[in-house]
């Protein structure tokens, strides 16, 4: 038998054969490191006199493909450098506080922010040294006491999870006005169809790309744009360092999933408006959750800021308490009971066992969230199906 091996290496690469035609889709680059043409070649690019990449932690194409198409969507500052991908959307949101906090910095922040950014704000950043001042984001008297003290940082997001409340930003942003700080906004919930945070002053803008934008449930993702290129500049080095790198295959995913998402939006939009007032003529509903309803507490804040766009997130409280909980997940069995958002297909999540679970009891009740809160993320179905599915298994819940 003959030793059938090439004369050159297999283990050396081919180069990608030229054509004079080009793609329609975006090819998959899963370079870890690029070769360059010598050491002048190298250092020309990375005193940014060229372009390029030289290592996929701190820079790729597919991630500068996506992080494209997200600051138009979100209208990134011109001469900003533009928006950078994270490996998650916790991923950008530790960089942004690793990234420019130092010790003896004060941040104003949310009380109603996501779950994990709240516990990197309580329980790591004391350990750095830095102070978190919590306000009620509802509440424009606290915004602007709390912004008496200076501070390096103001963190909101403009509707709280999950209870839905609308956060007064204009106090949000005159509070980083008046504190002299930098005002930041994850803008995961509401998404740019709804709100775009740099056309109202803030100067970090933060995706959980994971969510609405790549909107299917198979890319774990963040995004997160700055102002100024000194921002930006400060937070492409913290990602470096942290090493919160987005996977080429889930950009491209992302990529893919954001050439619908204005689509998807739209649709998922006017279901959860259908679905929220369908809920609220259920005997077996104590209340439906929807900033487009009247009922809603922040009902007019919502028509003022996010002039009519009220998101694709509803929730709604079951009569009864954890048995009539888990009656209705079960009973909703073509409806996955899995806590995430922004999927094309709706899902269920129970804050009271999940994101809220570290709450107390009185501390859940100080927000409305009883052992019957439900959280839709309203997909994209036909809205006559979610209605007859809802209808029914809010019918056997009642039944318990
Ligand atoms: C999910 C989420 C995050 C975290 O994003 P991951 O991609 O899960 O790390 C941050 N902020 C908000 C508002 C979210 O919903």
């Amino acid at each position: 038998m003959t030793d059938a091996l090439p004369p050159r290496s297999l283990a050396r690469r081919p180069a990608a054969p030229s054509t004079v035609t080009r793609p329609v889709a975006s090819p998959i680059q899963p370079s870890v490191v690029w070769r360059a043409e010598d050491a002048d070649a190298l250092d020309a690019q990375y005193e940014g006199r060229t372009e390029g990449f030289a290592y996929a932690r701190e820079s790729h194409p597919n991630a500068v493909a996506l992080a494209r198409q997200i600051d138009a969507l979100e209208g990134t500052p011109e001469g900003s450098g533009g928006g950078l991908c994270f490996g998650s959307g916790m991923g950008a949101v530790s960089a942004v506080l690793l990234g420019l906090l130092k010790s003896g910095d004060r941040v104003i922040a949310s009380s109603q922010l996501y779950g994990r950014s709240l516990r990197l704000m309580t329980q790591d950043l004391p350990r750095f040294g830095i102070e978190i001042a919590f306000v009620d984001p509802t509440d424009g008297a606290a915004w602007r006491k709390a912004a008496e003290t200076p501070a390096a940082m103001v963190f909101a997001e403009v509707v709280s999870n999950p209870t839905l409340r609308v956060a007064d930003m204009d106090a949000a942003r005159d509070a980083a006005t008046a504190c002299g700080g930098l005002l930041v906004v994850d803008n995961t919930f509401t998404t740019p169809r709804g709100w775009r945070p740099f056309d109202h002053g803030a100067d970090i803008v933060i995706h959980s790309v994971t969510k609405m934008l790549a909107g299917h449930s198979d890319a774990t993702l963040g995004w997160a744009a700055a102002r100024t290129p000194e921002i930006r500049a400060a937070l492409a080095a913290a990602q470096g360092s942290i090493g919160a790198t987005a996977s080429p295959f889930d950009c491209w995913l992302a990529e893919r999933g954001l050439a619908t998402f204005a689509l998807r939006y739209d649709r998922a939009e006017a279901n959860a408006a259908a679905l929220a007032d369908h809920l609220a003529t259920l005997p077996g509903v104590e209340a439906a959750i929807y900033p487009g309803r009247a009922d809603h507490p922040d009902h007019n804040r919502a028509g003022d800021l996010l002039q009519g766009r009220n998101g694709t997130m509803v929730a709604f409280r079951l009569k009864g308490g954890r048995a009539q909980a888990n009656a209705f997940i079960r009973a909703a069995a073509d409806l996955p009971f899995a806590p995430s958002l922004g999927d094309v297909q709706t899902l269920l999540s129970h804050p009271p066992s999940s994101s809220h679970r570290a709450l107390t009891p009185e501390g859940r009740a100080a927000l409305g969230i009883t052992e019957g809160f439900i959280r839709v993320s309203v997909g994209v179905e036909e809205i006559e199906t979610l209605k007859a599915e809802f209808s029914e298994a809010v019918a056997a819940a009642a039944k318990v």
